[in-house]
C-alpha cells in the first residue's frame, strides 16, 4: 500500500553548498531532498505501578509479541528470498531463532518478576545488556550481531506497543534517507520506488545494509560523523556514491556539474550495455572471459541480462547459511540446477562451500574460536567433514554432463589442501568412469600465492580472491570499517603477489575473482599480471569488458621474463 507523502521543512531557505566525502558503499547517482529518520528506535514504553504490575499479564504479552514477531519474521524471509536474496533471507531466520533462544526468554521474564517491569521495558533493558556485551567485543561479527538484537527488540516492542507499520514504510518517495544506520529489517523497505539514496553514519561495505542497497540498486554513502546534527532536514541535495561525495545546498554550477557527470556515465553504461553479449577482445585481439559471480538463480538471471561469458563464482555456501539441517543430496543438486539453468552451455565453476569464520553452519558444531577468520574455513573445514566435500563434489559430476562444470576450492593455504580435493574427485570419477571437471584453487592466502609451484600440479586454474587475499596480507579485518585504510586490494603488495604467481606458473589459466575484478581503473594491470578472465556482480558485467577493449592483452608467452633478471613485477607496477 502506497503510504501518504510526508515533507520536511528545510531548515535553511538559503544555505551555502555543503560538500562531505563519505564512504561509498553502493554505487550509482541521485539528486534530491534530505529526509532525516531519526534512530529507528522503537516506541516509548509507559511505565507502571507497583500496583498496577501483573506478572502472569506481561509473560503473556511478552509470549503474544513473540509469537507474532516470529510469524512476521517466517514470512519476511520467505518474501526477501522469492524477491531479493536467499543468502539475505537467511538474516532473518537468523533473527528468529535469536528470538526464541531460552536464556534470553528466562532473562526476559526475570526481569519482569525482579524488577516489576513491563514486557516493554524488560525487553528494552535486557536487549541492551545483550547488545552491550556484543559491542564490547572486538570483532566484526558480534558487533553486527548486537545490529540484530537492536533490530529484534525494536520490532517486539513495536509489536507490545501495538504498532505494526514500519517508519521507513511512510518515508516520501524519491528522498535521499539520512539515518545513522540501518538495521536488517529497515533495509527490506527501502525499494528502488520509495527512496533515491541513503546516507549513513556508520556501515561498512561488508555490512547487511550495504549487502541491501548493492543488491537493490540503492546508491548508499557510509561513514558520515555526525550525520543527524551536520544534515539540513529538506535541503537539496546531490549524491555521487561512485565517487561516496555528498553535495548539500549544490549551486547552479554544481548541479549543471552533476547534471553533466550523470548524463555521461548513462551514456557510456547505454554504449556499454548495448554490447554486453559480445565477447571482450583486448587492443591486441586476446578474448578476456567476463564472467559473474553469484549465488542464486536471480543473480544468474541477472547476470544473462547483463552479458556474463559464464559463472566465474557460484557462491554454493549462500545454500548452507541458515539451515538447520544440511541439504540433502539431490536436494543439494536441484538446487545447483536451478541456479545455473541459465548458464546451460556456457562454463560454470562452482565454488566448494566457503563456511566457517564469519559463514558458520548451524548444524556443525563449530569449536569456539578466539580468531574465527584465521580458524577453521573453507576447505578445512572440509576436510575435517570430508563427508561434506564428497557429497559437494558428488553433485557437480551428477551435473557434469548437462554443464560445463568448473569447481573452485576456497581458502586453499597448503599443497595437501588442493592435493586432498584432487584426490577425493579422482576417486569419484573413477568410479563413475568420467572424466573430471577442471579443478581450480582460490589464491586468497599469502601462503598460496608464495606456493603457486606446488599447487600448481594438481589444478587447472587459479582464481585471486582478493577479497581475503587483502584481509591476510594486511591483518585488516575485510568487515572492519576501523582499519579500513589497512584494507587496500588495489595495492601494489597485491599486484606483485599476482605477477609473482604468474611467473611461478606461467602456463597456469589465472583469474580474479574478488572486488578488485570489478574496478575498471585497474584493469589494465591485471591483465599485465598475466589474469586471462575476470568475475565479477552481474553489474557491473558490460562495463568490464568496455574497459578490456580498450586495454593491451596479457604478456604473450615468452614475454614475461623469469624472476630475477627484468623484474616483471616492475612492470606490472610502473605500467607500460
Ligand atoms: C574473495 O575472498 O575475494 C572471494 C571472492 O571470496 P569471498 O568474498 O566469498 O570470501
Ligand atoms: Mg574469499
Amino acid at each position: 500500500m502506497k503510504q501518504q507523502t510526508q515533507t520536511q521543512t528545510p531548515v535553511f531557505e538559503q544555505s551555502e553548498p555543503l560538500i562531505i566525502q563519505g564512504a561509498p558503499i553502493s554505487p550509482g547517482y541521485a539528486q534530491g531532498t534530505l529526509y532525516l529518520q531519526p534512530g529507528l528506535l522503537g516506541p516509548v514504553d509507559i511505565p507502571l505501578n507497583s500496583t498496577q504490575h501483573n506478572v502472569e499479564e506481561e509473560f503473556y504479552r511478552l509470549d503474544e509479541a513473540t509469537a507474532k514477531i516470529s510469524d512476521d519474521l517466517l514470512i519476511l524471509a520467505a518474501r526477501v528470498e522469492k524477491e531479493i536474496d536467499a543468502h539475505l533471507a537467511a538474516v532473518f531466520g537468523a533473527h528468529r531463532e535469536m528470538l526464541n533462544d531460552q536464556v534470553l526468554k528466562e532473562e526476559l521474564r526475570k526481569e519482569i518478576v525482579d524488577n516489576l517491569a513491563t514486557a516493554g521495558s524488560a525487553v528494552k533493558s535486557v536487549f541492551l545488556r545483550w547488545e552491550t556485551r556484543f559491542l564490547l567485543m572486538e570483532s566484526a561479527m558480534a558487533r553486527e550481531k548486537s545490529d540484530d538484537l537492536r533490530d529484534i527488540s525494536i520490532r517486539l516492542r513495536n509489536a507490545l506497543a501495538g504498532i505494526t507499520v514500519h517508519p521507513l514504510e511512510a518515508i516520501p518517495e524519491d528522498c535521499i534517507l539520512v539515518t545513522q544506520r540501518l538495521l536488517p529489517s529497515d533495509t527490506v523497505f527501502l525499494g528502488r520506488r520509495s527512496v533515491a539514496a541513503v546516507l549513513l553514519e556508520y556501515g561498512t561495505t561488508g555490512s547487511h545494509a550495504a549487502l541491501f542497497a548493492r543488491q537493490m540498486g540503492v546508491p548508499c554513502i557510509s561513514d558520515i560523523p555526525e550525520i543527524m546534527n551536520r544534515l539540513p532536514r529538506g535541503a537539496a541535495a546531490l549524491v555521487d556514491a561512485h565517487k561516496g561525495v555528498l553535495t548539500v545546498n549544490p549551486n547552479r554550477e554544481m548541479l549543471e556539474d552533476f547534471d553533466t557527470q550523470v548524463k555521461s556515465h548513462k551514456q557510456i553504461f547505454h554504449a556499454a550495455r548495448v554490447n554486453a553479449t559480445k565477447p571482450a577482445i583486448t587492443t591486441d585481439g586476446v578474448i578476456i572471459h567476463v564472467n559473474a559471480n553469484i549465488g542464486c538463480n536471480e543473480d544468474s538471471l541477472k547476470a544473462v541480462e547483463y552479458g556474463a561469458d559464464g559463472i566465474g563464482l557460484y557462491r554454493l555456501e549462500q545454500f548452507y547459511i541458515g539451515r538447520t539441517n544440511p541439504p540433502g543430496r539431490e536436494e543439494l543438486i536441484a538446487e545447483m540446477r536451478h541456479t545455473l539453468a541459465p548458464f546451460k552451455g556456457k562454463p560454470v565453476c562452482v565454488r566448494l562451500l566457503d563456511a566457517g569464520s564469519d559463514k558458520p553452519l548451524p548444524f556443525i558444531g563449530f569449536m569456539a574460536e578466539t580468531n574465527p577468520v584465521l580458524g577453521r574455513r573453507g576447505i578445512r573445514l572440509m576436510r575435517k567433514y570430508p563427508e561434506l566435500l564428497k557429497m559437494q563434489l558428488q553433485a557437480i559430476l551428477a551435473l557434469h554432463k548437462e554443464f560445463e562444470m568448473q569447481c573452485l576450492v576456497p581458502m586453499i593455504t597448503l599443497p595437501e589442501d588442493i592435493q586432498f580435493v584432487r584426490n577425493m574427485l579422482t576417486l569419484q570419477c573413477n568410479q563413475l568412469n568420467i572424466r573430471p571437471p577442471e579443478l581450480g584453487a582460490m589464491i586468497e592466502t599469502p601462503a598460496a600465492a608464495l606456493s603457486a609451484k606446488t599447487i600448481a600440479p594438481f589444478v587447472d586454474f587459479m582464481s585471486f580472491g582478493t577479497n581475503d587475499l587483502t584481509q591476510y596480507v594486511f591483518a585488516a579485518d575485510r568487515e572492519n570499517a576501523a582499519v579500513e585504510e589497512y584494507f587496500n586490494d588495489a595495492s601494489d603488495v597485491i599486484f606483485r603477489l599476482m605477477a609473482l604467481v604468474h611467473s611461478d606458473v606461467p602456463a597456469m589459466k589465472l583469474s580474479i575473482c574478488g572486488e578488485l575484478a570489478g574496478r575498471s581503473e585497474h584493469i589494465a594491470r591485471m591483465l599485465r599480471c598475466g589474469i586471462c578472465s575476470l568475475s565479477v556482480a552481474p553489474p557491473l558485467v558490460a562495463m568490464v569488458k568496455e574497459t578490456i577493449r580498450v586495454s593491451e592483452g596479457p604478456p604473450k608467452a615468452g614475454e614475461v621474463p623469469a624472476m630475477g633478471q627484468r623484474d616483471p613485477l616492475d612492470s606490472s607496477l610502473r605500467g607500460r
